[in-house]
């Protein structure tokens, strides 16, 4: 719980920060088209005919609400608190990015751009932004590692499939970061005619924001489908945080609800000891990377250092400016799971809930599980099921 306030507000006499956290930290050419993304935002949000498109998009395309499931296998197993799991899984495309991504390319279209750049780790972020692009005839090109590109092949194949163009990124790690940083250069370059739709609460002030708020709908459901259900708020949520738009994405509705918990769970990798995770609250220092300040994995010199988990969607030494904030005022609690354990969560789903989830929402499992097995019958704990496991299944699981 926060000792100074007990609710994350946003520092209100600086735009665009968390605390100290936040800002845009770009280069001159980025500063207009992102006045010029705040100033549409701020507009079109409060725009009749936005909101209607927005929410038959999220209704009919995306499939929400998603449910809320009581985990009654889970709950047995773990003797302890009711497990709920929120549904993101089931929404199209197979995980909460779609949130996003319909919101910022209904964005996108209203201020009158015709192509979308994104970058992707897992692929989800890329699948679902190739969709919302397909649906709402948009141009649209993905940078993705090529490590990222061989461990989540089923979905390149999407993407294309969907009508992107996958740019395969071959430098530094090869993974996410370095996607973002082609995206960026991509963007500086065409930003008259393109949006650079991020995928998650990172990047320059408005971005971390605005994909918050096009996710905080998850928690809105969340907290209305418990009040029926049960008749009072949850005392856990628990989350997966890459970026950390699926936690957000849930806490933010229940900020100011100061008995309700909240647990992010970053990926602890091979151990946090071992230097081989992407656990930024444990291991990592308050730096900038991709236009924002926050933690990050780097060494003594601000290099920044590689990650590893074997969920591509956790696998950024960066985390959210808000998170930032939430870690330091201590409304959230951050811990870390490793592989190990995450994959024992993965395949404990699948078994007995018949769900199999994507890697990354393991890890919200995987300590979700082990807390509520600490708590007495009768308490409730949420854990966001991020998405599903499909695009998973090609990595060797039988370790
Ligand atoms: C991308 C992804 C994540 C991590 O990203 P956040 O922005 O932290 O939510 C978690 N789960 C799934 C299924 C993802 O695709």
């Amino acid at each position: 719980m926060n000792k100074k306030s007990g609710m994350a507000v946003k520092d209100k006499n600086r735009k665009g920060y968390f605390g100290e956290f936040g800002g845009q930290f770009v280069p001159e050419t980025l500063m207009t088209p992102l006045h010029e993304l705040e100033s549409s935002y701020i507009k079109l949000i409060k725009n009749r005919r936005f909101i209607a498109e927005l929410e038959e998009m999220l209704g009919s395309f995306a499939g929400r609400p998603t449910p809320l499931y009581l985990a009654k296998n889970l709950t047995a197993l773990c003797k302890g608190a009711k497990i709920y799991l929120k549904r993101e899984d089931l929404t199209h495309t197979g995980a909460h990015k779609i949130n996003n991504a319909i919101g910022q390319a209904l964005l996108a279209k209203h201020m009158g751009k015709t192509r979308i750049i994104a970058e992707t780790g897992a692929g989800q972020h890329g699948v679902a932004t190739a969709a919302v692009s397909a649906a709402m005839g948009l141009e649209c090109t993905v940078y993705m590692g090529t490590v990222d590109m061989e461990r989540q092949k089923p979905n390149v194949q999407r993407m294309q499939l969907l009508g992107a163009t996958v740019t395969a990124v071959n430098n530094g790690s090869k993974t996410l970061k370095d996607a973002i940083n082609e995206a960026i250069r991509d963007w500086v370059t065409n930003v008259k005619t393109s949006h650079y739709l991020i995928g998650s609460v990172l990047g320059p002030h408005p971005y971390p924001v605005m994909v918050r708020n096009f996710q905080r709908v998850i928690g809105v459901e969340a907290r209305a489908q418990v009040l029926k259900k049960e008749k009072r708020l949850p005392d856990y949520l628990v989350a997966a945080i890459g970026g950390g738009s699926n936690s957000i994405g849930l806490f933010h509705e229940f900020l100011n609800d100061r008995k309700v918990k909240m647990v992010g769970v970053e990926a602890g990798g091979l151990g946090t000891k071992t230097g081989k995770h992407a656990a930024r609250f444990a291991g990592g220092s308050p730096g900038i990377l991709h236009g924002t300040l926050s933690y990050v994995l780097q060494d003594r010199s601000g290099q920044i250092t590689e990650t590893y988990s074997m969920a591509a969607g956790l696998d950024y030494p960066s985390i959210g400016p808000e998170h930032a904030w939430l870690h330091q005022t201590g409304r959230v609690e951050y811990t870390s799971v490793t592989d190990k354990e995450a994959l024992h969560a993965f395949k404990l789903l699948s078994a007995k809930e018949g769900i199999i989830p994507a890697f990354e929402s393991a890890h919200a499992l995987a300590y979700g599980m082990k807390l509520a097995s600490r708590q007495p019958k009768g308490r409730i704990v949420i854990i966001n099921l991020s998405g599903r496991g499909d695009k998973d299944l090609l990595t060797n699981i039988d370790k």
